[in-house]
């Protein structure tokens, strides 16, 4: 999960100060170094580390603070502020041109993620803003890359344009261009070539393409787990591109999230969306606000709402939320449910999301083991269908035929009986308290 070790380290000296009455220098001084060295660690630029805890210290110290009747919590205020500022304060949006097509051209090294990005995006853009893209291959150096992109615009059911790579990459953006307006593409998003390393051809023909087509946003593609790599290779590009944001990909693989804290502040440019996962909808639009809750271990709820509304069916949920008020939710619901859980990513990640979760590990470790969930579903699979509508029915010997067929005991088919009549009776209460409010259900 991206930010772990930041978030563990930053939560502990986090409590410490948080229910403080009085905070006095020293405590400040105390936490500020914590927060440098957690930094640090996680692989932040040093100056804007520097930067960051002398304003930190400097607004701790201060009457906002000091005068506040919960200092401790105005401490951890302060800090989260500032790492918002540090990646960029508000989020930033996407460009719309004045007239379409808007044109959107992905830059980055060989590797980033661009082509996979160039997908994401496009899939975002259609189903988050209802638009229409057109994908561009303009990457003719890597001999798969045209590929790539046709295989991704398949699996979308989106227009991919190519010339072959033997035309040159302005003509095929031009070209591109005009199809789009013939056609009501009502985005255009380039995908161009990369290189292993930033070399001066390679510029050359991004500038090319940038001045001859007159993009309205070039988005750099960086990978955040190369840390401050990705730093290094943004300032390069983005002195020779003037690049509008950044996209950030893997976040799901990077731990430490140093690209993520350094970039706007090294660069001067924001951090549009991140990518966390190779699926095209594992794209979010990127939050400073929400990152630094996260990583303070305050939670992300708005994102975890919305990543269960892109993933959730609404008809389903919709069924399953009448199931639970006529109290007629079976297992076989209870299976599909944990299908869609699965489809919103790994659930490490979405702890993360929940305030105070990541606190929790107990929790996290007891219940919400994936390895655990293949239990569960072994066992539901193994029930007859009678059993699984009505679980009332099962005795002993049914009890021991489940626990053989899905390779588990008696006591673990128990357990998950009992928690199947609990998690009942939870929702009969909960529909009962809730009842006449429109929900868009409920996710387990
Ligand atoms: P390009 O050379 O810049 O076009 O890079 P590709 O789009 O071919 O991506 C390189 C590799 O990174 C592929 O294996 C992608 O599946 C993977 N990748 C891209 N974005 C992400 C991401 O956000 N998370 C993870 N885990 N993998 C990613």
């Amino acid at each position: 999960m991206a930010f772990e070790g930041l978030a563990d380290r930053l939560q502990g000296t986090i409590k410490k100060i948080t229910g403080k009455g009085k905070v006095s220098e020293q405590d400040v001084k105390e936490m500020a170094r914590e927060v440098r060295l957690a930094l640090l660690e996680a692989d932040v630029n040093f100056k804007v580390v520097k930067d960051l805890i002398n304003r930190i210290k400097e607004r701790a110290v201060g009457q906002e603070v000091m005068e506040s009747l919960t200092p401790g919590q105005q401490v951890i205020k302060v800090v989260r502020e500032e790492l918002t500022t540090l990646m960029g304060g508000e989020q930033s949006k996407i460009a719309v041109a004045d007239r379409a097509p808007t044109v959107i051209m992905m830059v980055g090294l060989q590797g980033a993620g661009k082509t996979t990005t160039t997908g994401k995006l496009a899939n975002h853009l259609r189903k988050k803003h209802n638009r229409s893209p057109l994908l561009v291959a303009a990457d003719i150096y890597r001999p798969a890359a045209i590929n790539q992109l046709e295989t991704l615009g398949e699996q979308l059911d989106m227009p991919v344009f190519s010339m072959g790579n033997d035309v040159n990459p302005v003509d095929i953006a031009k070209k591109a261009i005009e199809q789009a307006k013939a056609e009501h593409n009502d985005y255009v998003i380039i995908d161009t070539a990369g290189r292993l390393h930033i070399d001066n051809e390679l510029m050359d023909e991004l500038q090319q393409i940038k001045s001859s087509v007159k993009p309205d946003e070039t988005f750099l593609v960086v990978d955040s787990m190369t840390g401050q790599d990705a730093i290094n290779v943004a300032d390069s590009f983005n002195e020779q591109l003037d690049v509008s944001g950044v996209v950030l990909t893997k976040l799901d693989g990077d731990t430490r999230g140093g690209a993520a804290l350094s970039i706007k502040a090294v660069t001067d440019k924001p951090i549009k969306f991140a990518g966390v996962g190779e699926k095209t909808d594992d794209f979010e639009a990127f939050h400073p606000e929400r990152m630094a809750s996260r990583i303070l271990g305050m939670g992300d709820v708005l994102s975890l709402i919305e990543k269960a509304e892109t993933n959730v069916d609404e008809k389903q949920a919709k069924e399953l939320e009448t199931k639970m008020r006529n109290a007629s939710f079976t297992f076989d619901d209870f299976l599909e449910q944990m299908g869609q859980v699965k489809n919103m990513g790994p659930l490490d990640d979405l702890m993360a999301m929940i305030p105070g979760a990541g606190k929790m590990k107990g929790l996290k470790n007891a219940q919400l083991d994936e390895k655990q969930l293949v239990h569960v579903e072994a066992i539901i699979q193994s029930m007859t269908k009678k059993e699984r509508q009505e679980p009332s029915i099962m005795n002993a010997s049914r009890k021991k035929r489940i626990a053989k067929g899905s390779g588990t005991s008696v006591s673990q088919v128990n357990r998950l009986l009992k928690q199947f009549e609990e998690m009942k009776k939870m929702m009969k209460q909960m529909t009962g308290t809730q009842k006449g409010k429109k929900g868009k259900g409920m996710n387990l």
